[in-house]
């Protein structure tokens, strides 16, 4: 099932994209319940799924993240697939790179919960804060059951399904200050969507990741090739940390940022991000410059 955050005349609604892509099918949620976006449809877990209303063409709503405010911090996994540890470790942004490029466990920060934004929405670049604003395509995990303690084996069990995110980041930031949280948590530096599918939609083993910028491609790879794979990224995570029930986990970019080129292609204002997750969909964002 391929899932929707929209705002239909100013009201936010989730629904089911129909089998042709082109229609939405609101579910019949209370307005209060659809203000969260598809973790209304996670709070039910077990409940089924609620009624529909009738179909509306996908063209005539506004899109939102599927979770357009999280409950909590993004969990992010960093420097998780090979090529893209290498290009960082070598970019001399790496703070984190004196045990070598390839980390021996997975190496987790957060993004805070303001800074989701849906496709279509600009990302914010303040050239007063950063002039060295990068992307980063990532497959994320909505989490479906929380738990603690939960073991790679079990781990699926625990997820409700996927969504694309766009792990911007400041890199001058995320160099100068130790902790992560600042250069990957401004304002608007987490495009999220255009969709979520439930977990048995896409084979995470084997699912291809691609990002352009102004339709040159940059990223390319497969999901296939995490360092840590989603169960023991859940498995780390989980042992004493209880998650809940709509949590995101971001779980790395493959290589290709900006950084990985010599010189750096930072983003600049009028760029267009575009990434593909097959079987989920597009994320494109605008970057746009803060004009005050
Ligand atoms: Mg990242």
């Amino acid at each position: 099932m391929k899932v929707a955050t929209v705002s239909i005349a100013g009201e936010r609604r989730v629904g089911r994209i129909a089998e042709d892509g082109a229609l939405l099918v609101p579910f019949d949620l209370p307005i209060s319940e659809a203000h969260d976006g598809i973790l209304a449809l996670i709070r039910r877990n077990g409940a089924g799924l609620p009624p529909t209303l009738s179909p509306v063409p996908l063209n005539r709503v506004a899109m939102e993240a599927p979770i357009p405010q999280p409950r909590r911090n993004i969990f992010c996994v960093g420097k998780n697939y090979h090529e893209h540890a290498h290009e960082f470790a070598r970019s001399g942004f790496d703070t984190s790179s004196a045990k070598g490029a390839v980390p021996g466990s997975p190496i987790i920060f957060s993004k805070v919960p303001e800074t989701v934004v849906p496709s279509g929405s600009p990302v914010v670049i303040d050239p007063k804060v950063s002039p060295a604003v990068d992307y980063e395509a990532e497959l994320a995990v909505i989490i479906g059951k929380g738990g603690r303690g939960i073991s790679a084996k079990d781990a699926f069990d625990h997820v409700w399904g996927y969504t694309i995110i766009n792990d911007v980041t400041a890199r001058d930031l995320q160099a100068r200050y130790s902790q992560w949280l600042i250069g990957k948590s401004q304002d608007t530096f987490c495009p999220m969507g255009p969709v979520a599918v439930t977990r048995e939609e896409i084979d995470i083993a084997d699912t291809p990741i691609s990002c352009y910028v102004n339709g040159e491609l940059r990223q390319n790879s497969n999901t296939g090739l995490l360092i840590f794979d989603i169960p023991t990224i859940i498995e780390t995570l989980s042992a004493g940390i209880t998650l809940q029930p709509g949590d995101v986990i971001a779980t790395g970019t493959p290589a290709g940022v900006g950084i990985g080129y010599d010189p750096p292609k930072y983003l600049k204002a009028g760029d267009v991000v575009r990434i593909e997750i097959g079987g989920i969909g597009v994320l494109e964002n605008e970057v746009v410059e803060r004009s005050s």
